[in-house]
Order: C-alpha cells, then sequence, then structure tokens
C-alpha cells in the first residue's frame, strides 16, 4: 500500500505520541469480559460505585453499544441501574445520528437491522436482502438499464432528531468502559459528568469522523484506545471504534492528565486523524474524513444523501390495475 504524505505524517504522529492500550475486534467469537479487580463487595459499578446488594448486574452489559456490531465486549463493572440509564439516555441518539445508514449498511441492533421510513422511502430487511422501496414520480429517470452506475438516493433521508452531546456522550462512556483498571482514574470526572454528578459546558467536542465506501470494510470492526506517552499537549486518552462503514475518533473530556486543556488551550486538537487502513489499495472508492463538533445540546437532524454502486438491475413489468368497474 503506498502512502499518501498525510498518511506518513498521521503514522509517525501516532508513533512518537501514544501507545495502544486496548486493541479488540468487536467479534472475537466469545465473550470476552472486562472486569476490575474485586473488593470484599464483588463486582463494582465503574459508573454508580456501588455493588452487591445496592445494585444488581443480571444485564449483559455491552462495552460498545451493540448496535454498532458489538458481539463480544462485555463490561462486568456496570450494574442493570446504570445500564438502563446509559443506554437510554445517551445511546439512542448516537443511533439516531446514523439514520438510514443503519438499515443501509445492515447494522443490527438487539432487534435486528431497523428499518428506516418516512412518507417517501422505507429501507429495511427483506427475504432476499435489503429492500428499497422509494416514491418518486421520475424514477427511471435514476436508472441505468445497460449496465452498471451509481444510483443516488432521489428522496430525501433524514435522521431522527438527534442532540450531539447526547451522542457524544454514548462513544466517550464506551471509552470509560473499554478503559484499563489502571486508568480509570483519569476516566473518573467524564464518568462523574455521564451520570450527572458534574456539570460542564463544552463550546467544542471534536469527534474526528471516517467514512469508508464498500461492504464492510471494517470487517468485524474493531476499537482501540491510546495513551499520550509524550508530555506535549494533546488529548491523553484517544478511542477509535471502527464498524461497518464508519470511524469514530474521540479523547475522553477532563482527565486529570489533560491538565492544559482546561486552560483553554485547544489549538492543538486540530490534529491528525488516526492513519486509514485503505489507501489506494481500496476498490470501493476513496476514505471521506469529517470532523463534527458534537458540543450542541439541542437536538438536530442530519440532512444525508447516499449512492449505491449497482451492478446490474431487472425491470419487473407490474401488470396494469384491473378496471373493476
Ligand atoms: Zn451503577
Amino acid at each position: 500500500m503506498t502512502l499518501s504524505k498525510t498518511q506518513l505524517e498521521a503514522v509517525a504522529f501516532y508513533d512518537q505520541h501514544y501507545q495502544v492500550i486496548f486493541d479488540s475486534s468487536l467479534n472475537e467469537g466469545r465473550p470476552v469480559k472486562l472486569s476490575d479487580p474485586e473488593d470484599e463487595k464483588g463486582r463494582i459499578c465503574r459508573f454508580c460505585g456501588l455493588g452487591k446488594p445496592e445494585v444488581t448486574f443480571k444485564n449483559v452489559a455491552h462495552a460498545v453499544p451493540e448496535f454498532l456490531a458489538n458481539k463480544s465486549l462485555v463490561s462486568m463493572n456496570e450494574c442493570d441501574t446504570c445500564n438502563e440509564f446509559l443506554a437510554h439516555k445517551y445511546e439512542d441518539d448516537l443511533a439516531k445520528w446514523f439514520g438510514p445508514m443503519r438499515s443501509v449498511s445492515q447494522m443490527k441492533g438487539k432487534k435486528g437491522v431497523p428499518t428506516y421510513k418516512n412518507e417517501n422511502v422505507r429501507i429495511g430487511m427483506g427475504s432476499k436482502g435489503l429492500e428499497i422501496g422509494i416514491v418518486t414520480e421520475d424514477l427511471e429517470s435514476h436508472l441505468k438499464f445497460d449496465g452498471p452506475f451509481t444510483f443516488t438516493m432521489p428522496v430525501a433521508t433524514p435522521s431522527q432528531p438527534f442532540v450531539p452531546i447526547n451522542a457524544a456522550k454514548a462513544l466517550i462512556k464506551t471509552a470509560c468502559s473499554l478503559c484499563p483498571p489502571e486508568l480509570l482514574n483519569e476516566c473518573k470526572p467524564a464518568i462523574d459528568w455521564l451520570m450527572e454528578r458534574a456539570l460542564a459546558n463544552m463550546s467544542m467536542f471534536p469527534v474526528l469522523f471516517a467514512f469508508t465506501p464498500g461492504p464492510m470494510p471494517y470487517g468485524d470492526g474493531k476499537v482501540l484506545l491510546l495513551k499520550r506517552k509524550s508530555h506535549d499537549e494533546y488529548p491523553f486518552i484517544w478511542c477509535i471504534i471502527a464498524t461497518a462503514n464508519y470511524r469514530f475518533q474521540f479523547f475522553v473530556p477532563f482527565c486529570p492528565s489533560d491538565a492544559w486543556m482546561m486552560k483553554g488551550k485547544s489549538a492543538q486538537l486540530n490534529m491528525h486523524h488516526f492513519p486509514d487502513v485503505f489507501g489506494d489499495k481500496w476498490p470501493h472508492g476513496k476514505t471521506c474524513f469529517g470532523n463534527f463538533d458534537w458540543s450542541g445540546k439541542e437536538p438536530i437532524v442530519k440532512e444525508q444523501s447516499f449512492s449505491f454502486h449497482v451492478e446490474s438491475i431487472k425491470k419487473n413489468e407490474i401488470p396494469p390495475a384491473s378496471n373493476s368497474k
């Protein structure tokens, strides 16, 4: 693979400043139970600090949301009460951000691949695979019957309204669940904020994003945690989650080792995306990178359009409606 200058710079940057402290597939073929050392009470919840009998641990607490294709990573240190609170409060907004793409990328949640619909479009799994129904006057003008073509959705497919900071909190919660026990202290202020024990207003929360086209570029999905090894003013813990066609990169806010950030220094956050693995060898098209600011507290709708590569299509003749007069 030939790396571009930007990619080479990113590789050098991360080699110099970071070490990988957690690296896992989202489907290891078996449950991977992440657990903290137990105290005399046994398991302790990372989020409320309680253990049995004050709280229960009956639910399977996914360390990465299940709808992001996490089949393996389970947290043993998230009680049922916190599990329900965090899922309802934050994960729903992250799920809504995906809009129709959860259906298009066939990202299964608890209840399978969700169906997306509005008055003009329905996208969902049928008996033979993904089915897309579109109501539009001039559909044929968007189709080519004599060979491969790119089909761009001719109707609007907005997301449901979602609150950006809540979607960001769902990501941050994931990093707090995956964090090795010896670094948990660094996540404590973020956990207090997630649990609403501490208030914080962010003027910006960057989420570095990448989209790679094509079928399942990340395979079973992947998650990484990086810890800063230098004393330079970069975020102490980055987390990278890659699944289906998407990659999110974000840092854990308020780490004690990020005291520099509290002094209003944010210029350094304008930094490299973690090196991507596709380069110019990926046959389905270029990876697009973006930087979101997910600090907003008001619900917003994500407008998006998307395209498919279509090899060939077949026209079904629909018999004319019978005249039943
Ligand atoms: Zn708890």
